[in-house]
């Protein structure tokens, strides 16, 4: 029998189609990334069936603009009023009388502040950087959940509002969820310099076309200065050491944005009594993890020692991405394999060398001589030498011919784009544009947060970048390099110290190549929770392609609270209450077959 999975999401395929063909993306079709890396599980509907929503449906997502005309479809509100919530994410259009709002003005690029409600568990404490939306004009019985910042040209504004009717909810985000998300992690085009932060902190206008020339976050807007470290006064000197510390991306905005969609879908099954399962980030019992790379600039053997040393010192296994022409010595190569590094390339399109230039040949080149001076066949990670980028996702089409399987190279090239430049301390499939029907690239995205610390980045950005990771239950990435793991005893230290602050967090240290497994593994899992027959507790199942040991299944109950002593009835594993985006879940700790899995599931009182 199929799952009847709480969770409803409605994507209109003519609308999707229409769309594309007018050579606009059809942006809502990232919710099913969004709920994918969650592992909520949903069933689809189309339109005409979202005109009457079956019973056991408890959460309806409308993740484009809605065509339902409830005029002519009474049974919709009837759903509602019965006790179902629909979420509309953008312009309710037709639903617009039984959401209780109308849609104003659009908004190409705002902030949003998410006001204080019982919807948010987890509530950001800054205006959230939102790339499309609608403003609200809400009708008299609703509550305003979030609202638009005033700019030079508009008042404050509703963002997204909350209607009760009789026993069921309307939410309706305004925001553009889905495009925020894509656009700041994976930001425009790049084929020009971008435009420097105007204190001086970013000169990213400097004739090397790279990452943060396409980044959708501004420079005015979201960033903020390490804790406890002085406002800049005057005109700041980009020099290394970085004089002092500077404003920094201390948000993951993107996230944030997963979060609050992700906390609305928690929040109305909680009211709703249903019980929706997804999977942890992480194995269970850890929130969040921390990535060390290391990239071979220059390949000089001194330096690949001292980075030996200070990664055994740190007591790390690190991605160790070399860089193209030359290589190391075969004793320190051999070294680098022998102390359980991963072997990645960090590809090279600097100009500085023949095969050294942007192109699907020259890293063709540069991963045959990387597999060939590592021996090692099967290298899965990547980072770009000083995070080069051109075009919008070409980059990823070269990942998936070569068998790249995870990229490193989203993030900060400079003093003043250190942290979530990119909105993420998650992993995520990238999408590509509607000329290629926006279909998912098979390559992970892992981003980079900071390049070396005390050298790079200021070392006050460490903590700010490693509470950011844990509050999204993410992964933190330091990277650094051996020229300085050699020349500078601060970042050496701060190597060592950064090591040792994640590990007392909780924070366990992992490559690239282990996240990546982990992550593909976990996309393989469907959940399915529902009540047991005797009504006493609930019947969890998961379907696995591949065995995953200490996996985390979590399950939004209704009324669970800190005290709660959940038990496993039937099935092997331990179950816990654990929080997770500021919410109560009971976690099963379960090492997941391939195959199926079932558990019950109780509270004990
Ligand atoms: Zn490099």
């Amino acid at each position: 029998m199929p799952a009847r999975h709480a969770v409803a999401v409605v994507i209109d395929d003519a609308a999707t189609q229409r769309s594309q063909e007018g050579g606009a993306d059809a942006w809502w079709l990232y919710v099913t990334e969004v709920l994918g890396h969650a592992r909520v599980p949903f069933r689809s509907l189309t339109p005409d069936e979202a005109a009457t929503p079956p019973d056991d449906v408890a959460v309806l997502v409308f993740a484009g603009p809605p065509t339902l005309d409830p005029a002519a479809s009474p049974g919709f509100e009837r759903w509602v009023r019965a006790g179902g919530t629909f979420v509309v994410v953008g312009d309710p259009g037709p639903l617009s009388a039984v959401a209780g709002v109308t849609a104003g003005g659009t908004v190409d690029d705002g902030q949003v502040t998410i006001l204080d409600s019982p919807v948010w568990s987890s509530r950001p404490d800054v205006g959230l950087h939102a790339v499309g939306g609608v403003r609200l004009t809400p009708g008299e019985d609703v509550e305003v959940l979030a609202q638009w910042e005033p700019t030079d040209e508009a008042g404050a504004h509703p963002a997204a509002v909350l209607r009760r009717l009789d026993a069921g909810l309307a939410v309706t985000l305004g925001i553009d969820v889905w495009q925020s998300i894509v656009r700041i992690q994976q930001g425009y085009t790049v084929d020009a310099d971008g435009a420097p932060a105007a204190d001086g902190t970013a000169p990213i206008d400097d004739g090397i076309l790279k990452c943060e020339d396409g980044m959708a976050l501004s420079f005015e807007h979201d960033r903020a200065m390490p804790p406890g470290e002085p406002e800049l006064t005057g005109r700041f000197e980009h020099t290394y050491p970085p004089p002092s510390a500077v404003p920094m991306f201390d948000q993951p905005h993107a996230d944030l944005w997963r979060s609050v969609f992700l906390q609305t879908v928690w929040w109305a099954a909680e009211h709703a009594a249903a019980v929706v399962p997804w999977l942890g980030y992480w194995p269970a019992g850890v929130a969040a993890v921390a990535h060390m790379s290391h990239d071979s600039d220059g390949n000089v053997d001194e330096h690949g020692q001292a980075a030996l040393d200070a990664f055994a010192a740190a007591d790390v296994e690190v991605t160790w991405c070399h860089v193209f022409p030359g290589g190391y010595s075969p004793d320190i190569l051999a070294a680098i394999t022998a102390a359980g590094h991963e072997n990645a390339l960090h590809y090279n399109a600097m100009g500085d060398a023949d095969l050294a230039t942007w192109g699907w040949p020259q890293i063709r080149a540069q991963y045959a001589w990387a597999q060939a001076v590592t021996g090692t066949e099967d290298i899965v990670s990547n980072k770009n030498h000083y995070t080069r980028w051109e075009g919008w996702t070409e980059f990823y089409t070269w990942c998936e011919r070569l068998g790249l399987q995870i990229d490193e190279s989203r993030g900060p090239s400079k003093q003043g784009s250190v942290g979530f430049l990119f909105g993420t301390a998650h992993v995520s499939f990238p999408i590509a544009d509607a000329t290629q029907g926006n279909r998912y690239f098979d390559v992970l995205n892992l981003p980079l947060h900071t390049q070396d610390l005390a050298w790079a980045g200021h070392e006050s950005v460490r903590d700010v970048i490693l509470d950011g990771a844990e509050a999204v239950h993410g992964v933190a990435h330091f990277l650094f390099h051996g020229p300085h793991l050699h020349l500078r005893p601060l970042t050496r230290a701060a190597c060592v110290a950064v090591a040792e602050e994640a590990r007392r967090r909780g924070m366990p240290w992992w490559t690239s190549r282990q996240i990546n497994t982990w992550e593909r593994g976990r996309r393989g899992v469907t959940l399915s929770a529902e009540a047991s027959a005797d009504q006493d507790g609930w019947v969890v199942r998961a379907q696995a392609a591949d065995a995953i040991p200490s996996a985390s299944v979590l399950l939004s109950l209704p009324g669970l609270d800190a005290n709660a002593e959940p038990v496993v009835r039937d099935g092997k594993g331990s179950a816990r209450v654990v929080t997770r985006h500021g919410r109560y879940f009971v976690e099963l700790e379960v090492d997941l077959v391939a195959g199926d899995n079932n558990w019950t599931v109780a509270l004990s009182r």
